[in-house]
């Protein structure tokens, strides 16, 4: 008999897609449970444990429920749990278009090629630097997206640096963003205009609208 997959689950919803250059779209969430890391400005921090465990059939059977395509597994760290890869093979063979949010210290060379991957690079802020796979980047498709959360102007000049050394805009589309409250929105925009940041710098648009919602 065919081994039941599951996932520990914290939450499925549906919103609006509130980062990414997907930003806008509704979207349904597959929140996975737990994560490795620990950043500082975590904000998601309810989706470490709890949760509940779900086969990957009733995960599927709850994202039919909604009328979108598009689909977002975020956790948590959803490439934690070993059987999120099939979840997401699940997906895309259903047609569905799908994301999946990660915090770039687990491998993602087995995802999906169809699969877009918004990947973070963790910054000096973030106390989490040191987990950075830069063996990820091989990975990357042209579709995909890297995501800097910065947090003061060290965190900023350093996003730089990084970039330039890995000439990540080569690969795909890179995203800076400011963290939520502690850093002003404008400084960091105009920083990346005074520079001519070959970036893309996006607000969370779930936290405008609603002040909470799904992050990362
Ligand atoms: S921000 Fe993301 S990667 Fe960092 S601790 Fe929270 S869930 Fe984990």
């Amino acid at each position: 008999m065919a081994e039941l997959k599951t996932l520990r689950i914290t939450e499925i919803f549906h919103s609006l897609q509130g980062e990414s250059t997907r930003t806008g779209l509704p979207t349904v969430f597959i929140r996975l449970t737990g994560c490795p890391l620990r950043c500082e400005y975590c904000d998601t921090a309810y989706a470490f444990s709890g949760g509940e465990v779900l086969s990957l059939d009733d995960i599927i059977d709850q994202v039919k429920g909604y009328q979108t395509r598009y689909v977002t597994v975020t956790g948590g760290e959803p490439l934690a749990q070993k059987n999120c890869m099939d979840l997401l093979e699940r997906l895309c063979d259903q047609g569905y278009s799908v994301s999946l949010e990660t915090s770039g210290a687990m491998d993602v060379s087995g995802v999906n090629p169809k699969v877009i991957k918004i990947m973070d690079v963790k910054t000096p802020a973030s106390g989490e630097e040191e987990k950075n796979r830069v063996e990820n980047l091989k990975y990357l498709n042209p579709h995909d997206e890297i995501k800097f959360v910065i947090c003061n102007r060290q965190d900023y000049e350093w996003a730089k640096s990084v970039m330039e050394k890995h000439q990540l805009a080569e690969y795909c589309e890179v995203l800076f963003s400011p963290v939520a409250g502690d850093m002003a929105e404008t400084e960091l925009a105009e920083w990346i205009l005074e520079d001519g940041l070959s970036v893309r710098f996006q607000l969370q648009l779930h936290k405008i609208l609603w002040d909470d919602g799904p992050g990362h």
